[in-house]
């Protein structure tokens, strides 16, 4: 355990106890798992069967991109509960709320006992016992400082540092502390490869999904003199490519490091009418606040909603929220 003065002794040891008196665990992250909700998961799943085998661990989470499954226990990930009986300890990983459990909120809610560990700024609290630190960069940093240092295996390690890799964009968001670099370090210690890691998981992409890379920034539009900047992908371009939400990843990072853009938006249509925003702010918006206006959440430089309209309409309803906070001038 490292020092985190949101942790206290006493809820990390009640930890500890409820995974040591429960046979049946259940774990979910939140839909559209991303590189952290995956890593905290398995990571977590890794270090409870290390500890003992004979317990029965059920991953309850939407499926996983293809990229992800070479971590171990990425087959214990499923869909439907495999009991009838209530879980008797359900974990709810890097979600905000229990909404963005999607399917699985239910079979969290009458779990004999809930734990939430997450890092969202927008996170309420929820659950019987709760880590919620706004400030660690990932799900995962909060589950290093949990577990026991000597009790981490290199699966677990290796799920942990893919998920704080992924979060701080490859330790460059600001996000990425001096206590963020020595975990990795000791992670690196457990045995892990950055450079596997990295490459396979966060860089490499398919001549496809660089396709549609390309395609997006050509397609982008900057607004308010070069400090807003978006590009969306329609329903019909995806099916077109035939491509799936997970190989649009990186898009928004790349627009938002465009020189002058203070908060780049990125949008892709789910279903028709309807598509997800992803929100980044380069240090001048607060892309949190505006998320939750439309029903979303996230954190102050990275946030996301879920919005029914056109894209020009949706872009036309946000951009002034950017506006004004820009025109306050004040650092978030
Ligand atoms: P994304 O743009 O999907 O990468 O999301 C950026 C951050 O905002 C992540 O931390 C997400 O967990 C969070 N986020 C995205 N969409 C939503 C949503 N609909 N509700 C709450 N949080 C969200
Ligand atoms: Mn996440
Ligand atoms: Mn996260």
């Amino acid at each position: 355990m490292t020092s985190n003065k949101k942790i206290t002794r006493q809820a990390v040891s009640l930890f500890h106890r409820k995974i040591k008196e429960a046979e049946r665990i259940a774990i979910s992250g939140h839909i559209n798992p991303d590189g952290d909700c995956v890593g905290a998961c398995l990571g977590l799943c890794a270090y409870i069967l290390d500890l003992d085998p004979k317990k029965k661990v059920d991953i309850l989470l939407e499926p996983i991109s293809e990229k992800f499954r070479f971590l171990a226990y990425a087959d214990h990930i499923m869909q439907e509960k495999t009991e009838e009986e209530p879980y008797d300890l359900y974990f709810s990983l890097d979600c905000s709320d229990k909404e963005r459990l999607g399917a699985f909120q239910e079979l969290f809610e009458e779990a004999r006992f809930t734990i939430c560990v997450d890092h969202h700024i927008s996170n309420q609290g929820f659950g019987d016992l709760r880590f919620i630190d706004a400030d660690a960069s990932s799900t995962c940093e909060i589950l290093y400082d949990i577990l026991e240092e000597k009790k981490i295996s290199f699966d677990t390690a290796q799920c942990l540092y893919l998920g704080i890799v992924h979060d701080t964009g490859v330790f460059k968001h600001s996000n990425t502390t001096r206590k963020v670099m020595e975990i990795a370090g000791a992670l690196i210690d457990k045995g892990v490869r950055p450079d596997f890691i990295i490459d396979e998981t966060f860089y490499k992409k398919t001549y496809i999904q660089n396709q549609i890379l390309g395609r997006a920034l050509m397609e982008s539009i900057l607004l308010l003199d070069g400090r807003i900047i978006f590009s969306a992908i329609k329903k019909k371009d995806m099916d077109f490519y035939g491509i799936e939400s997970g190989d649009l990843d990186g898009v928004i990072d790349q627009l938002r490091v465009t020189e002058g853009v203070e908060c780049a938006l990125f949008l892709y249509e789910k279903t028709e009418g309807q598509f997800k925003v992803s929100l980044r702010s380069n240090g001048k918006v607060d892309v949190r606040k505006i998320a939750e206006q439309f029903g979303g959440g996230g954190h102050v430089k990275a946030a996301g909603c879920t919005v029914e309209g056109n894209v020009r309409d949706i872009v036309n309803s946000i951009s002034p929220l950017i506006d004004q906070q820009l025109e306050q001038g004040k650092d978030v």
